[in-house]
């Protein structure tokens, strides 16, 4: 046992062999003359910078410095040590792969491969892809942030802007966060009691403690911002306010923290989108050299679009189109043709959506500069979009000629009491075929036109129908697009050709794949629905008896999060294997929200499916987690 308090001529210390919040390659760590381990960590006094230790303990400190460096080149990687000064002699406690931000490991994993240390490997393999989140969301808008004067500044523990209102405890933090607002919780010093409310926070801003303390590490592991060890407040926990410049703060008040450079403002900061480059870029390009799946993204408005494009994706493995069906200028037509007693009042209320409609898949195929989409067709079911304000409902009343009664009845008799497993899906254009014709005409002329204004882009159009669970039902919708889009090519004296697959979300489908994969040219697995539909719960419910399931150790974690890959897995494994069968170059996606967690990907990838699909901000995550799959179990 070596002891770090036993005088002046000893001490203790916590040091990174690299910054481990910005990956700068030089030690960074803290000391304490005169104490233990528990002391630094603690943040109970404000250690001094590990450099000073040289000026204290020259040998001890130049020994120190030759142990960081064989235990990089050992561990080839930075180290996160502890050690103790005993009598002036050094002793090293404890060494390990040191945590670091994601900016961090970024700029770490190139910097090892620059220094012959790694190959691009296994610089993609140490990144972890959920820790990219922290790069991807916003900064300070630069021209806000010049106006502002920071009113104090501290360690800046962990790296990221954020701006809410002031709260005091953990269970405040928690509790304004659940009721939508935006909060920085400040504290003395932060404790493990604190994680939900550090969880809840958009930032944390603490009194003691440097950048080894509970709450700096905390948050630097969650990508959280953080500034710590602002000694110049002057906190009065019981009245919930603080002091700092001269000005009090209260409950409420407005923060803005910058965890990269430290600083405190005492006024809401306006936050901008991050963007990509330097290392962030050098990592991605080499994860998209050894991946072998394709990244699409799941958008249905050319905003989220482009943002994904940026982010890499390369097409759109989803598009719901009745995201586009709830914009103000169309829902006046889509609830006339929902409330339509005819086809002929359907096929007119169809009318006035066609050319929105055509319009959106136009903007979206510009968006995505030819690169492919998948477009599904209508999914919910129809009760989602007629009206419940009554001004609403005499509204469409008057429009369609009908009395509030008729449109009332009408509402009355759209009830289900499971909708989820009611009138949806595809089950909405076997009821209504000429929905499925107007999506048909809408995607294919759009793709007609955008393909004349680009002739260099290759358009074949991919339609996608939803929650199909027998083959005859696929064969019908199939039938009905396929004489639709025909006679449009035919009459355009086009030859674009174009895909109808299906969506794997119901398990019937997914045990009789290779009878839909007759019909379907691709599959994406929809496992949202697929996982609802294994398990039996809402994808809705789940929530409220999930928590007592992860408690009891009944489930590991939140199944519609992470793919189970035990039951849904199976089915998924099942369902490429029977549908190839019959088709050997199906194509195989995935769009549910499974696509953009690194463990589900790592399964799409061993299981042969050629893209994952994702939001748009998961992209860069998608990529990374691909190629890492691709890495530890390369495809034949
Ligand atoms: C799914 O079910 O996985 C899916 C992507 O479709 P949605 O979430 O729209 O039902
Ligand atoms: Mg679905």
């Amino acid at each position: 046992m070596a002891f770090g308090n036993m005088g002046d001529d000893c001490g203790t210390g916590v040091a990174f062999t690299r910054n481990p919040a910005t990956g700068e390659k030089k030690l960074m760590g803290e000391f304490l003359t005169n104490a233990q381990g528990e002391d630094v960590v603690a943040g109970v006094r404000t250690p001094m910078p590990i450099q000073e230790m040289a000026d204290k303990f020259p040998e001890a400190f130049a020994q120190f410095e030759q142990v960081c460096k064989t235990l990089e080149d050992h561990y080839r990687d930075m180290q996160d040590m502890e050690f103790t000064v005993e009598n002036g002699k050094l002793y090293m406690l404890q060494t390990r792969n040191g945590k670091r931000t994601a900016a961090a490991a970024l700029k770490i994993a190139c910097d090892l491969v620059d220094e012959g240390m790694i190959d691009e490997k296994k610089a993609v393999a140490m990144i972890d892809p959920r820790n990219l989140d922290t790069l991807l969301h916003p900064q300070f808008d630069p021209d806000a942030l010049k106006k502002a004067t920071p009113v104090g500044t501290a360690l800046p523990a962990s790296p990221g802007a954020a701006c809410g209102k002031i709260v005091f405890t953990a269970d405040d933090a928690k509790e304004w966060a659940n009721r939508g607002e935006k909060v920085v919780l400040v504290r003395l010093e932060t404790s493990p009691e604190d994680i939900e409310g550090m969880v809840a926070a958009q930032g944390i801003l603490t009194v003691r403690g440097g950048m080894t303390s509970h709450a700096a590490v905390v948050a630097r592991g969650m990508g959280t911002c953080c500034v710590s060890g602002c000694g110049a407040i002057k906190m009065d926990e019981a009245n919930k306010q603080f002091e700092l410049a001269g000005k009090v703060y209260h409950e409420g008040d407005w923060l803005s923290l910058d965890g990269s450079t430290g600083n405190i403002y005492g006024e809401a900061i306006p936050t901008v989108d991050a963007s990509i480059g330097g290392e962030f870029k050098r990592i991605m390009d080499w994860a998209d050299k050894y991946r072998q799946m394709n990244v699409r993204t799941n958008a249905d408005n050319p905003r989220d679009a482009k943002q994904a494009m940026k982010f890499g994706a390369e097409g759109i493995g989803l598009c719901r189109t009745e995201h586009m069906f709830f914009e103000a200028d169309r829902i006046p037509a889509i609830r006339q043709m929902i409330c339509s007693d005819t086809v002929e009042q359907r096929e007119a209320a169809l009318e006035k959506l066609e050319p929105m409609q055509q319009g959106d898949f136009e903007a979206m195929y510009e968006a995505m500069e030819g690169k492919p989409i998948t477009i599904r067709f209508l999914d919910p079911p129809l009760h989602e979009f007629v009206p419940t304000e009554e001004a609403d409902i005499e509204q469409l009343a008057q429009d369609m000629g009908k009395s509030v009664q008729d449109i009332k009845n009408i509402i009355a008799g759209l009830h289900e009491f499971n909708p989820m497993m009611g009138h949806r899906g595809c089950r909405l254009a076997v009821t209504y075929p000429e929905i499925a014709v107007m999506q048909t005409k809408a995607v294919i002329k759009a793709a007609l036109n955008v393909q004349a204004k680009h002739p260099e882009w290759h358009m074949v159009p991919e339609i996608m129908i939803p929650l199909v669970g027998e083959i005859k039902e696929l064969k019908y919708v199939k039938s009905v697009v396929v004489a639709t889009a025909d006679e449009i090519i035919k009459a355009a004296g086009s030859d674009m050709t174009y895909k109808v697959g299906t969506m794997i979300e119901i398990p019937r489908a997914a045990l009789t794949a290779d009878e839909i994969a007759k019909e379907a040219e691709f599959f994406s697995f929809g496992t949202n629905d697929l996982t609802q539909m294994t398990f039996g719960f809402s994808r809705d419910d789940a929530g409220k008896f999930l928590d007592a399931y992860y408690e009891k150790k009944i489930y590991e974690s939140d199944p519609f999060a992470r793919l189970d890959q035990t039951g849904v897995g199976r089915l998924i494994e099942m369902a490429a294997k029977l549908g190839r069968q019959t088709r050997p170059d199906l194509k195989l996606g995935i769009c549910g929200e499974h696509g953009g967690d690194p463990s589900s990907v790592e399964f799409c990838h061993n299981t042969g499916l050629d893209y994952v699909s994702c939001s748009p901000f998961r992209v860069p995550i998608a990529r990374l987690a691909a190629a890492q799959a691709a890495i530890k179990n390369p495809r034949g």
